[in-house]
């Protein structure tokens, strides 16, 4: 009997509705299950299953199973949901069997309880699984559930692309069950150790031999928690970030090389801001202007301080100036050079060049300028003594003419005497002395005729820079013409073919050039072989590209041997001795320093045996006429 009101008591204060119904499936029993249903038990017991107003559907279900338990004497579970109208209210029903002392089923107990919580929770928990399945198949990242055993229990198809394995391989195993490098499953497991003990997400990058390569990963280990609050899975995220690690680098790189570059062309970079009239210097400012951080307070100057502190005096006005006109200027992509000094913080006076751009607003305003300094102070120091050296020249040059033209000129005049004397004794005395005397007397007049040639020939030379004429047009045809005219007695002699081609008009010093042709149609004829009619060819070609128009003088002479070719340019060099050909080694010397005071150049081909061609240029005057 105390059991008896134990049960009661029991089932009277159930959370479930606890129903007994007898085989006909008329309740005999209901207690309060006040919190499963409205109905009291009052409306239960004494009334069948059909007669209590029950949803028909649970009406049916109650009996099917019901009469199970009559027959087979198992328990049944019955879930059934009842529409409402913001949702469902869901019932759990186990059905068991009650027994008489004969073992036969008496009645069953129905025991329900609403599991509409516990459903609706159950359903978030799949539509949420499901989401992430979704979400994870389509990642491009690796995504990994590891469980609390570290071992893989979701992997998503990325990791195939890498490893070459399906994500089912990974399931049920460890780390160092798949195949990845020891050296790897430690860093791993260091990372999932402080995941776990700090319950933190733990992020971390680390480079990966995958099949494609090493790849730069950045994983993610975030720590998943049960409703006990205790850690019950970690989650992974494996981020490929090669292209952006690589990116990184040779930004990096890049970076590294451009400050290379500026630390060896001494540069230093700045802004300076219109509007709050500030200049913002790189940190190698200190470095050019001498002076360090704790001095300066930071690179951050006024334009007033700036100048003051380092610009000297008579130059602030020209920097102010520029930069004015950089602020005005309509040109965004204005871009200017301007050199100037600074005096550093030591006293030093440095040279820099200042390279300047500006940025501008959309309305078109200058709001920034910046530039580049670059100190340029041994560069100005060369040219200075490049300068100098090229006065010096001028000068030595100078007087070198000078002293030619003046011991030239004054030699003559003692030349003269002895070639007169050496002919007035010839005069007299040939025959009258011994023969030597007569040979001696013919060695020292043809020796006077020669100095005398050589000595005007000298002059000649020196002339040619200090007795130039003003460049005027030239017409080349009419100069070559004269020239041949001049030739006219030597051409006739020894039948000369000259062909001439159209020459264009120059500018230069008519003289001069006749010279340059006199002295190479005359060489031709000098140097032409004896057993042919000499052919002289003259033309000539513009050359767009150097701006200048080259000259030939072809023949079909002697030739020269290839390595004479520069020295016959060479004042007094011969190749051939006085008796076989006359001269005195000048000509094409003038023929040089005509051409180069034009500003041209000349040089010989030739093919020894068959032929030379001279050629010489004269530059393009800036007006073509
Ligand atoms: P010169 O004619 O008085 O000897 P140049 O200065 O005019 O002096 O010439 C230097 C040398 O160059 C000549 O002695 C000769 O050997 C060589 N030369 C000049 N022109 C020709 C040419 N057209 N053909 C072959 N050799 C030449």
């Amino acid at each position: 009997m105390q059991r008896e009101r134990l049960y009661r008591t029991l089932a009277e204060n159930s959370p479930f509705a606890i129903r007994r119904l007898d085989n006909e499936f008329k309740f005999i029993y209901s207690n309060k299950g006040s919190s499963v249903s409205e109905l009291s038990k009052e409306d239960f017991v004494g009334k069948t299953i059909d007669e209590i107003g029950m949803n028909e559907d649970i009406v049916k279900s109650w009996k099917r199973c019901g009469q199970k338990v009559f027959t087979t004497g198992e328990n049944q579970e019955i879930v059934n949901e009842i529409p409402l109208s913001n949702g469902f209210i869901t019932f759990k029903s186990t059905i068991v069997p009650e027994f008489d002392i004969k073992d036969e089923i008496e009645s069953i107990l129905v025991i329900t309880e609403d599991i509409t919580e516990f459903k609706k929770t159950e359903n978030e928990l799949k539509i949420s699984k499901e989401n992430f399945r979704t979400l994870a198949e389509n990642s491009p990242d690796t995504i990994i559930r590891l469980d609390k055993d570290m071992k893989y229990a979701y992997v998503n198809p990325v990791i195939t692309e890498n490893s070459g394995k399906p994500p089912e391989y990974y399931i049920g195993k460890r780390y160092d069950e798949v195949g990845i490098p020891e050296k790897y499953v430690k860093i791993f497991e260091e990372n999932n150790r402080k995941a776990i003990e700090n319950g933190e997400i733990q992020r971390y990058e680390f480079e990966f031999p995958t099949i494609k390569g090493m790849k730069y990963i950045e994983s993610i280990a975030i720590p998943e928690f049960n409703a006990n609050e205790e850690i019950e899975s970690l989650l992974i995220l494996d981020r490929d970030i090669t292209e952006r690690k690589n990116f990184e680098d040779s930004l990096k790189e890049s970076r590294a090389q451009l400050r290379i570059a500026m630390d060896l062309a001494k540069l230093v970079s700045w802004q300076y801001d219109v509007e709050s009239d500030l200049f913002t210097f790189d940190n190698h400012f200190y470095a050019l202007y001498g002076t360090s951080a704790e001095r300066e307070g930071g690179t951050l100057l006024s334009s007033e301080k700036y100048a003051r502190k380092f610009i000297p005096p008579e130059e602030v006005s020209i920097v102010k100036e520029e930069i004015d006109r950089a602020i005005k200027t309509d040109n965004p992509n204005f871009v200017e050079n301007m050199e100037h000094s600074i005096i550093r913080a030591d006293g030093e006076k440095r040279y820099i060049n200042v390279r300047f751009g500006v940025i501008k607003d959309k309305n078109g305003k200058t709001i920034k300028t910046f530039g580049s300094n670059q100190d340029i102070t041994s560069l100005k120091e060369t040219e200075e003594q490049l300068k100098e050296t090229i006065k010096e020249l001028e000068r030595s040059n100078e007087e070198l003419q000078q002293f030619a033209y003046v011991s030239s000129h004054d030699l003559q005049e003692p030349l003269r005497t002895i070639a007169s004397f050496t002919q007035l004794l010839e005069r007299r005395y040939k025959g009258k002395l011994d023969s030597d005397a007569d040979e001696f007397m013919d060695y020292i007049v043809e020796a006077s005729v020669r100095m005398k040639a050589q000595i005007e020939g000298l002059l000649e030379y020196s002339r040619v820079g200090t007795k130039g004429e003003e460049f005027k047009p030239a017409d080349m045809n009419e100069i070559l013409n004269k020239t041949i005219q001049s030739l006219n007695t030597s051409i006739k002699e020894i039948d000369t073919n000259i062909k001439v081609d159209e020459l264009p008009v120059v500018m230069g010093d008519g003289n001069q050039l006749q010279r340059v042709f006199q002295n190479l149609i005359s060489n031709a004829i000098k140097f032409k072989k004896q057993e042919e009619p000499l052919k002289i060819h003259v033309y000539a070609n513009k050359d767009i590209c150097n701006n200048e128009y080259v000259f030939s003088v072809q023949d079909n002479g002697i030739g020269i041997e290839e390595q004479y070719n520069e020295r016959i340019f060479t004042i007094f060099q011969r190749l051939h001795t006085r008796d076989v050909y006359e001269g005195t080694g000048i000509g094409l010397s003038v023929v040089k320093r005509i051409i180069e005071r034009h500003g041209g150049r000349v040089w010989v081909e030739s093919s020894f045996g068959k032929g030379s061609t001279f050629y010489f240029t004269i530059p393009i005057s800036g007006s073509e006429f």
